[in-house]
């Protein structure tokens, strides 16, 4: 006997972008979802008789993605600590990743894409940690992220092997990663607004990385600020461009063109503003950082901008799960419906790490892997930082609420 169930939700979201639906039927058949059917009041009275599970005053959206994290790395402020954590062993290293991942699940975030680590410790927790085994999150990671000798970068990363090019260190060390981290600009300046950096790397070492990534079939995310270290990115056709702060409306139209994808994490600038003491110089700036980004993330929408949720998380005050919730709510702010910005946090963000086959959207055939948060969409993204539950592949994970 195959296990089905039935949930009745008060609203569903289905990651398409498409309007919130109401008093939807979901039925789950084993790991996936059989259908989800909107429910016409008469309808809805007969099925209220039935064993079916009431979850009317619920809310019910796909499983979510952080498409940017750090996972050896928490969004402490305590500084002793940030700095001790750049230095751990492997065994040190292996219980955080954990603690980080269940903090993740336990908002609704079922993937993340690891942006990088200086030691490599998080793609090798993926590849062999038995803490790992059978988690029910899927972890994409890139390993060591690459930077340029000298810049910045060594927090997450390291220069390219000695004697060897970019695209020859990346053929040599990535065999294993999922995704190739580059680093192509410095960190955005909090003492002068909108002051840019060189890129790191010649725009023609950088078409040389790509496509050493893409003969292994692994695509390349670029960390780049600023108008140049951006566009040359983009003329390397790397597959998404992370933070991309002060990149301007031509590159954002050009990503539109091209069908790239836009990871903007701006609360990190966020999460700045509310660490620095008050009077700081750091801190206005760091607020009109926010604004700025806040402007291009608009008119990214208006431009047709491929765009994925991701946080950064690890960095100071950017906390794992939580900062999801902030990050929606910045989208928000920047104009973007609720469907919309859940839509960038699933549908789009399951493309970019190449699980849109599994995950992303509430429809029939696809896997019940979906988040329940309590009330009505008004509650959200509040809500997820207690969802009532979580269910990945048609099983409620436990812990996860
Ligand atoms: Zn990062």
């Amino acid at each position: 006997m195959s296990k089905i169930f039935h949930l009745l939700v008060g609203h569903l979201i289905d990651g398409t972008g498409g309007p919130i639906k109401r008093n939807v039927l979901l039925s789950v058949e084993e790991d996936c979802i059989r259908s989800a059917k909107e429910m016409r009041p008469e309808a809805l009275a007969k099925v209220k008789d039935t064993a079916i599970e009431d979850l009317s005053h619920c809310t019910l959206l796909p499983g979510l993605v952080d498409a940017h994290v750090h996972l050896t790395m928490s969004g402490t402020n305590d500084m002793q600590f940030r700095q001790k954590q750049l230095t751990f062993g492997y065994t040190e290293a292996a219980p955080l990743i954990s603690k980080h991942l269940h903090q993740h699940l336990s908002h609704g975030i079922v993937a993340v894409r690891d942006g990088g680590d200086s030691n490599g410790h998080t793609l090798r927790y993926k590849l062999e940690d038995p803490l790992f085994k059978g988690y029910p999150i899927h972890l994409k990671a890139a390993g060591k992220a690459w930077h340029a000798p000298g810049r910045y970068g060594r927090l997450i990363g390291r220069t390219p092997l000695e004697g060897l090019t970019l695209a020859e260190s990346i053929t040599q060390e990535n065999r294993q990663s999922d995704h190739i981290k580059i680093i192509n600009s410095g960190l955005n300046s909090l003492k002068h607004f909108g002051k840019e950096t060189p890129p790191q790397f010649h725009v023609s070492e950088l078409k040389a990385a790509v496509q050493a990534g893409l003969e292994h079939h692994l695509k390349t995310m670029v960390h780049a600020n600023g108008i140049l270290p951006v566009a040359q990115a983009l003329e390397a056709a790397c597959h998404s461009i992370e933070h991309g702060f002060f990149m301007g409306k031509t590159n954002l139209e050009k990503m539109a063109e091209m069908g790239r994808f836009w990871v903007p994490t701006a609360c990190t600038m966020k999460a700045y503003s509310e660490e620095l003491p008050a009077g700081a110089q750091e801190l206005d700036i760091a607020r009109q950082n926010l604004e700025h980004q806040l402007d291009q993330i608009a008119y990214a929408r208006k431009t047709g901008v491929l765009l994925a949720v991701g946080t950064d998380s690890g960095g100071l005050g950017i906390h794992h799960g939580a900062s999801i919730v902030e990050e929606l709510k910045l989208f928000i702010a920047a104009g973007f419906s609720l469907e919309g910005v859940i839509q960038c946090c699933s549908a789009n963000g399951s493309k970019l790490i190449g699980l849109s086959d599994v995950l992303g959207e509430i429809r029939s055939g696809a896997a019940a892997t979906f988040v329940i948060t309590a009330g009505p969409p008004s509650c959200l993204p509040d809500a997820l930082n207690k969802p009532e539950r979580v269910y990945v592949n048609g099983n409620m994970i436990s812990g996860a609420h």
